[in-house]
């Protein structure tokens, strides 16, 4: 693992020109987004391994604090809290935001986009601070609508990686142009379809089982969103599973897969599909990664007691 201080990194690398563009776009714009309330910018953070021929980053967006109450709808009452105290877990609980970038031949592929640097998201920086220019990404794969995954795709209206291919879930897609415009959704289904509006030809959508990309495969993981895709990675023999948004916490989610997030846009069905995916990946001992847990993000899960227990490894 590799963490640094944006300032760290920048004296290390001694680069001025850059260091004047991360300094005054992300470093600085934070400063302002406080006085609003919003968010703060994330220290640099990237892990990189190799699975096959591919070569593999995960590259942090950005870590925030969030009230373990959204981990359980329908939790009995004191429920989460005796789940997190049973393993010594504290609350707030904090959310990372793990972006996968894969290079894999000739492709320069992101797995979603975080949060947007005007939110104080940190892949656009960590990209050009790992030699990335935005216009060498060949393929940006969204797995779902929500705004942590997509609102990166644009900045200032435009297309953040101008020449890439945009996947998108077909049955996301589907949903997302039924969203009524009372709806609590109508936002989101804006935010999503302002980036259809911008990558125009460039938008290409996905159906489940289906290669995307050289040795990555999607699966149709509904529940969470009704077009939530994960995907597997095969290279050389080597495997992993990027589980997404199937389960939210590594401690919590998994220990009680039958719980709905308050982000489940269909709560038995994210509970189902939780049980199926990770019950699977337990069994066969498949590599995961997943968008939300604890950076770097990557492990195996095993099942024990109702459920299942993360275990990290790099
Ligand atoms: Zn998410």
């Amino acid at each position: 693992m590799e963490q640094f201080s944006r300032r760290d990194m920048l004296k290390l690398l001694g680069v001025s020109a850059l260091g004047t563009a991360v300094m005054g776009k992300i470093a600085f714009e934070p400063q302002a987004a406080r006085a609003q309330g919003a968010p703060t910018a994330t220290p640099i953070a990237f892990f990189r391994f190799s699975l096959g021929a591919m070569q593999l980053t995960v590259i942090r967006d950005a870590a925030r604090q969030q009230d373990p109450a959204v981990l359980g709808r329908n939790a009995p009452e004191g429920g989460i809290a005796e789940v997190m105290k049973a393993n010594n877990f504290p609350a707030p609980i904090t959310t990372t935001f793990n972006v996968l970038l894969m290079r894999n031949g000739d492709k320069v592929a992101l797995f979603d986009t975080g949060l947007g640097v005007a939110a104080g998201g940190a892949l656009v920086a960590t990209l050009e601070l790992l030699g990335v220019p935005r216009d060498s990404v060949t393929d940006v794969v969204l797995t779902h609508m929500h705004p942590d995954h997509v609102s990166g795709a644009l900045t200032d209206g435009a297309l953040t990686f101008p020449n890439a291919t945009y996947h998108y879930s077909q049955a996301e897609f589907d949903f997302i142009n039924k969203v009524p415009s009372d709806s609590p959704l109508a936002q989101v289904a804006a935010t999503n379809k302002a980036i259809f509006e911008a990558a125009g030809s460039k938008l290409k959508l996905y159906a489940p089982d289906t290669e995307i990309l050289p040795g990555v495969t999607t699966a149709a993981a509904y529940g969470h969103t009704l077009g939530h895709t994960i995907f597997r990675f095969q290279s050389e023999g080597q495997q992993m599973l990027h589980a997404v948004d199937t389960a939210l916490n590594s401690v919590v989610s998994l220990a009680r897969p039958e719980w709905h997030t308050a982000f489940d846009v269909n709560g038995e069905m994210a509970a189902e599909t939780r049980r199926r995916v990770f019950g699977e990946a337990a069994k066969s001992g498949t590599r995961i990664f997943a968008y939300h847990f604890p950076f770097p993000g990557t492990g195996f899960v095993v099942a024990e007691g109702e459920g299942f227990r993360f275990i990290p490894a790099m």
